[in-house]
């Protein structure tokens, strides 16, 4: 049976990088040695984070005086990172789910961190609007796409600091305004890559200006001057990621997968709004195109488990919601073709006629 991959991430990827990297792996560029054995130093490996370096820069349009750089530690050791290269007096963060409330504590290891807003008393169903960060922040952090919780921030916002963005679950599903961070950063296994590597995409000149001292490994400016090559760096991850910017690239670019994303969510959305068994859980204009939360209608609710195994039955693949919302999270990522949607629509459509 046809398997339809919602898994929230590790995630889908598009089958040509999992064929290519598997090749790879067994012989990589005709070298008779894998992938896996080859010095990253080797001839052969640079021109990798060379290219995945230069797609990511023309992909996202990113301006003069950026490094795109690959590390270890996922978005998580990144909740540290952010704080120790930049936060010297005062940072500001938006609260607005299980991620953001995680770099928000580690920040609070390394100086004031200001709340700006918060909806955790509404089970993060929306995005705060209308706060005020404050002028002498050393950044505002923000999470793009929440994807425990289904909202997205999709407008790089405009305030008076600079804007530090984890894009670990929507990076390359929308144009993004480069200029107004410092720093973004994700997690490559939601949508770029299996797991193991962390982009991150950092302005150069915004570095070095906090008066701590900041350890070797865990300060920018090594992984910066070293080209991602300061120690090894995981080079599978690295190369899988390289295959899929050549693959969004032939698609048509992050616009293009603007479009595929608009496509897949108005779908599901609709179904959902429509099928009487159903109910989104973020309101409505803050719905994130990746991460699709929903739940069963209040009367229907003794028919989740039943939902889950017949839709299970039919080959959709982590659909069930994360335990912080309940319900459903149909995960939708760059690599998800719209035939998936569909083939989850029909499931709530003919499981609304049997009940
Ligand atoms: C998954 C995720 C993380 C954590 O990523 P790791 O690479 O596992 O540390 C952080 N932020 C967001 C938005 C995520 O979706």
């Amino acid at each position: 049976m046809k398997k339809h991959n919602f898994n929230a991430g590790p995630s889908i990827l598009p089958r040509e990088v999992i064929e290519e990297t598997a090749k790879a792996i067994l012989d990589f560029n005709g070298s008779g040695l894998s992938l896996m054995e080859i010095s990253h130093r080797a001839k052969d490996f640079k021109p990798v984070v060379d290219e995945a370096v230069a797609l990511f820069k023309e992909l996202l349009d990113i301006p003069e005086g950026y490094s795109v750089l690959f590390l270890g530690g996922g978005a998580s050791m990144e909740f540290c990172m952010v704080p120790y290269n930049f936060l010297e007096k005062k940072a500001a963060y938006l609260n607005t789910g299980t991620w953001a409330k995680k770099a928000m504590k580690e920040a609070k290891g390394f100086g004031e961190v200001v709340e700006v807003a918060s909806s955790a008393d509404a089970n993060y169903t929306f995005i705060p609007k209308n706060y005020t960060v404050p002028a002498d922040a050393d950044y505002f952090h923000i999470t793009t796409n929440n994807t425990i919780f289904g909202t997205e921030l999709r407008e790089d916002p405009t305030v008076s600091v600079p804007l530090v963005g984890d894009m670990s679950s929507d990076i390359f599903s929308r144009p993004v305004d480069v200029s107004k961070y410092i720093c973004i950063y994700g997690g490559a296994q939601k949508n770029l890559a299996p797991a193991g590597v962390t982009f991150v995409i950092v302005k150069n000149d915004a570095v070095g200006k906090v008066s701590r001292y900041i350890p070797t490994m865990l300060n920018y400016q090594t992984h910066i001057d070293g080209g991602s090559m300061f120690n090894t760096p995981p080079v599978v991850p690295i190369y899988s990621a390289l295959l899929t910017l050549r693959w969004i690239k032939a698609q048509g670019g992050v616009k293009e997968m603007e479009r595929r994303a608009i496509e897949r969510a108005n779908l599901l959305y609709s179904e959902i709004d429509r099928n009487k068994l159903f109910v989104g859980t973020a309101v409505e204009e803050d719905r994130s195109r990746m991460n699709i939360c929903f739940v069963m209608a209040p009367e229907y609710k003794e028919l989740e488990a039943d939902f889950l195994n017949f839709a299970t039955e039919r080959g959709m693949v982590g659909i069930k919601g994360h335990r912080s919302v309940g319900g459903f999270r149909a995960s939708c990522y760059n690599a998800l073709p719209v035939e998936s949607v569909k083939a989850l629509i029909a499931c709530m459509q003919e499981f609304e006629k049997q009940h």
